[in-house]
């Protein structure tokens, strides 16, 4: 078996839309075996599933709040027992509340964008590390961390919480990329710009992208497909001596 033909597995959270949902179906495309993790909507979930089953590899659909450990837990076992080790995780799924002033902030809403956004990542990424490591009787993979523009932007009178945890998964990459540097896992991370998906209509206002493509140095909103071909870049041996980077996809904004 030549290293192109081992069996390759990747379990994307939040993979039922958007970008993860874009990711999926690249992903099958290319021959990996996918796992579509998915919180609410069962049938987009179970769409991506066929879809990527068409593309003739194995997938599955499973319902899992990144932010309880032992959904997470669960999800890991479940998708290994069913499609075989790990190869890589895109730690994807993400949310995003209506845009607001920190002044007007509930600890509610802080609490519940900090739980998905940086436990889930965080849980997600440990248990992907206790798999495949070479420490752990693994045999390595890659990570790859969905974070935004809007860490280095701050998104002032937006959202400052959610660009925050995008702050929080970049040093997650960083350092998470150095410690298992030596256990062949890569860890990499990517920053969307404005992307053209579902997550605007969360946020109280859905032609977003359009609304601000005008201060977008390439004036236009990104796709989900344009995130996914960076991410499955990342994950694949193509990037074999990247780790720890930070790539933007951003129209240059
Ligand atoms: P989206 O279209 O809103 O899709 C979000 C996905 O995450 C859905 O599959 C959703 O599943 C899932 N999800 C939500 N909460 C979850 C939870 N607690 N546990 C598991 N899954 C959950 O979002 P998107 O625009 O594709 O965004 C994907 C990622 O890219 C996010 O991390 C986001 O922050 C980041 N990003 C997006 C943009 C953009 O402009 N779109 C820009 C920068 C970064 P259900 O529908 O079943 O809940």
């Amino acid at each position: 078996m030549t290293e192109s033909t081992l069996p390759r597995v990747m379990l994307i959270t939040g993979g039922s839309r958007g970008i993860g949902a874009a990711t999926a179906l690249k992903a099958a495309a290319d021959g990996w075996d996918v796992c579509v993790n998915y919180t609410a909507n069962t049938q987009a979930a179970e769409e991506v599933v066929a879809q990527c089953r068409a593309a003739g590899v194995s997938a599955m659909a499973i319902r899992a709040d990144v932010a309880v450990e032992s959904d997470v837990i669960e999800m890991f076992d479940e998708s290994e027992a069913e499609l075989g080790p790990l190869t890589c995780l895109v730690n994807n799924a993400g949310i995003l509340h209506p845009m607001s002033r920190v002044e007007d902030m509930s600890v509610e809403r802080l609490r519940e964008v900090l739980d998905v956004n940086v436990l889930g990542a965080f849980i997600c990424a440990r248990e992907a590390v206790r798999r495949m490591s070479t420490n752990n009787g693994g045999t390595g993979g890659s990570i790859v961390n969905v974070s935004s523009a809007a860490s280095y932007l701050g998104s002032p009178n937006e959202f400052i919480d959610y660009a925050a945890t995008k702050g929080a998964v970049d040093t997650l990459t960083i350092g998470l990329a150095k410690e298992v540097a030596t256990e062949s896992i890569r860890v990499n991370g990517v920053r969307p710009g404005l992307i053209d998906t579902e997550i605007h209509a969360s946020s109280g206002v859905p032609d977003r992208v359009d609304r601000l493509a005008p201060n977008v140095p390439m004036q236009r909103g990104g796709t989900a497909d344009e995130v996914a071909d960076l991410i499955l870049y990342l994950a694949s041996d193509a990037s074999s001596y990247v780790t720890g980077s930070l790539v933007n996809i951003s129209g240059g904004r």
